[in-house]
């Protein structure tokens, strides 16, 4: 039988599962306590022997392992990998920024979006996270950053995985996330990026979660976006762009645009004519990403000159952006490719 992922509980949906095995009504406020904090079922030290015991056969705390880490000489950026129960691997970022640590979380092994330039996409998608190994993830950097003194502060949903496409995982767990008895952490701190799923971005806007959402739009028209998304062949670049406004009418908040900047695609002044047209009068800012040049694809980052006349161009037509910082440069750019890396490492 598969062992229940603590991890993956409310508090009362905790009360409930530890009921069965001791009826004291403190446990779950001792258990939860442990779980905030990481622990293992065997750490778990003022519950009793027998207890834990009994609740290793038939649970589990953390399902989620750091298995290896690589951290930047260039800017103390730190790349993971993790280890899940069943033996799949994910990856995590940890950027150290002066107000605080952002944790970059993955949301499924694997994707099934089809983006051109993503690695995290090449081999499909192979399954979707629980919420459990969502909040495990943040779980176990905590534990690696206590030795700095330190902690995840932000968190952006932009690892490995569409975080729409998993969506009732997604929302439980940004619950969880922010629940006082697990992470608490401040939803206004989470980022969630969609590559533009519109049914599910419109069902979001409802949940009353106000995390920040970043929208993957690569291209100012359906034409140039179909180049690079499979998903604009589904949901045309007007609808994203109406479920955007009805999200910042709904919460309040900006939303943010991911723009990839790709050589000879959608690099050109016209581009950015284009996209400034039609984002006017949407309270948003663009975040320019040059490409992060992933081996098994055809496709670049343009010159440095060309990203900053890019920035210039939307910032002459009074929309906000910026250029991204790269980050962690030496140690496995782009998305996805050190789980690429050490998965061919055993295949051979
Ligand atoms: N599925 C979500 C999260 C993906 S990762 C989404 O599509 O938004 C977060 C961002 O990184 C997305 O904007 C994604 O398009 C972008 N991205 C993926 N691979 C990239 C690469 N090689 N270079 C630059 N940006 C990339």
């Amino acid at each position: 039988m598969e062992r229940t992922q603590l991890l993956s509980l409310t508090q009362e949906e905790l009360a409930a599962f530890l009921r069965e095995f001791d009826s004291a009504a403190f446990r779950a406020r001792q258990v939860g306590q442990w779980l905030a904090r990481g622990a293992s079922i065997a750490e778990m030290t003022n519950l009793p022997a027998a207890l834990r015991a009994r609740l290793e056969e038939r649970a589990v705390a953390n399902p989620v392992a750091i298995r290896e880490h690589f951290r930047s000489r260039i800017d103390d950026t730190e790349k993971l990998l993790y280890e899940l129960l069943d033996g799949n691997l994910v990856e995590g970022v940890i950027m150290r920024y002066h107000y605080g640590d952002t944790l970059c979380l993955s949301t499924q092994v694997g994707c099934r979006m089809g983006c051109r330039f993503c690695a995290s996409t090449l081999e499909g998608r192979v399954r979707d996270l629980t919420a459990g190994e969502m909040l495990g993830q943040v779980a176990a950097v905590n534990r690696h950053l206590e030795k700095e003194g330190r902690k995840v502060h932000n968190i952006v949903l932009m690892g490995s995985g569409e975080p729409l496409d998993n969506y009732a995982n997604t929302v439980k767990f940004l619950r969880l996330v922010n629940a006082p008895e697990r992470m608490n952490i401040s939803l206004r701190n989470v980022s969630l990026s969609t590559c533009g799923l519109v049914p599910q971005m419109r069902a979001f806007a409802k949940e009353g979660l106000p995390v920040t959402l970043s929208i993957s739009l690569h291209a100012p028209n359906d034409e140039v976006r179909k180049k690079l998304l499979p998903i604009a062949n589904a949901y045309a670049i007007e609808d994203v762009l109406l479920a955007a406004r009805e999200y910042v009418e709904t919460t309040g908040r900006r939303v943010i645009f991911e723009y990839a900047l790709v050589k000879g695609i959608n690099c050109e002044l016209r581009h950015a004519d284009e996209l400034a047209a039609r984002l006017r009068g949407l309270r948003c800012h663009v975040n320019l990403i040059p490409l992060n040049a992933v081996r098994e694809r055809d496709l670049n980052p343009p010159a440095r000159s060309e990203a900053e006349a890019f920035l210039r161009r939307l910032e002459a037509r009074r929309i906000s952006a910026t250029v991204r910082r790269e980050m962690g440069a030496d140690i496995e750019g782009a998305c996805g490719q050190l789980r690429r890396r050490v998965l061919k490492r055993e295949r051979n």
